[in-house]
């Protein structure tokens, strides 16, 4: 059976501007220490546009997957769906978010044996969605009392005990900008959701989705 998450996303009334439908691949494979060996032709290309040059052009070969994922809860359950793919018979597949500053990302991801007891992580870019403004996100360095918490997984932040879409964090209109500096978690949905498909490896009672680092 394959293993497949999906709805980890805000429904679909809650969402604004024009959609446009896409089918952009990126791949890359993993060795068995999780080491990134090989990108697909699409990586550069992804890279340069989501203003990340120096993932570019080979930058990220020999390096291990986890160098680039934030967050305790998102980087153990990256470690638990590399286990959940080499120990099954099928691909592991999700959707989730990676939104750039004005567009909505939506991709979905499979992950699968490949030889050798490498990992094939295959990423498509299913849809955007434009922003009204432009909220560029960070990584803080120090996390403090308010700083945000973004979901690896679907991106929203989480403010005053909600998880809402960044754009709705600012009073404003649209066409301005905005700046955010956020650590790294897994809402409670995306938790749940990403439990069921992790299973039976699962996660330990101790990380809590409220907690990410
Ligand atoms: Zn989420």
């Amino acid at each position: 059976m394959t293993h497949r998450l999906r709805s980890s996303i805000l429904p679909l009334q809650q969402l604004q501007g024009p959609c446009r439908p896409m089918d952009i691949r990126v791949d890359f494979y993993l060795n068995d220490l999780d080491e990134i060996i090989s990108v697909g032709q699409e990586w550069d290309d992804f890279a340069l546009k989501n203003g990340a040059p120096e993932l570019a052009g080979g930058g990220v070969i020999g390096r291990p997957l986890l160098d680039f994922v934030s967050g305790n809860v998102t980087r153990h359950f990256v470690e638990t769906l590399l286990l959940t793919a080499r120990a099954g018979s099928q691909p592991v597949e999700l959707d989730y978010r990676c939104d750039s500053p004005d567009e909505r990302r939506y991709m979905h991801m499979r992950v699968s044996l490949a030889d050798n007891n490498t990992v094939c992580f295959s990423n498509t870019l299913l849809r955007t969605e434009l922003r009204s403004k432009k909220i560029f996100i960070n990584k803080a360095a120090q996390r403090s009392r308010n700083t945000p918490v973004r979901c690896s997984m679907c991106n929203l932040l989480l403010s005053k005990s909600q998880w809402i879409e960044p754009e709705h964090i600012f009073e404003s209109g649209p066409g301005e900008t905005h700046g955010i500096f956020v650590i790294y978690g897994i809402c409670s949905r995306c938790f749940t959701e990403l439990q069921s498909i992790v299973a039976p490896a699962g996660v330990p009672d101790s990380v809590n989705p409220a907690l990410p680092c």
